[in-house]
């Protein structure tokens, strides 16, 4: 089980309690865990870390559709994106299940979210 399973299964056998996922940095899009990688690249999409590997096809992707706007911020060239994560989430590093949704501290902010 990957780190970030067992978070996952703490969270879920404590429903609305925050789970601190500390230093840890996994890719929404594809669940590479890049908490000790130093590459540059990728970018916040809504509340979703896209890792450097998986930006260009999600970057595709995004364009296509036209969710320019989801872009929340892109890693800058000369940082890696570990760090770039876990400075844009901040303090809000936790998850959890049940009354909070995702990665708690986030932008889970649906309002801006347009209907299918
Ligand atoms: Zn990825």
């Amino acid at each position: 089980m990957s780190k970030i399973d067992d978070l996952w299964a703490q969270a879920n056998a404590n429903p609305g309690t925050p789970i601190d996922i500390g230093e840890l940095v996994v890719c929404d899009w594809c669940d590479e865990d890049w908490t000790t990688r130093t590459e540059p690249g990728g970018f916040i999409l809504q509340s979703k870390a896209v890792c450097p590997v998986c930006a260009p096809s999600v970057d595709a992707l995004v364009t296509k559709y036209g969710e320019q706007h989801f872009r929340r911020a892109r890693c800058p060239e000369d940082q890696a994106f570990a760090d770039f994560v876990r400075t844009y989430r901040g303090d809000n590093n936790k998850i959890s299940v049940g009354p909070l949704r995702g990665f708690a501290g986030w932008d889970t902010d649906d309002s801006d979210r347009e209907e299918p």
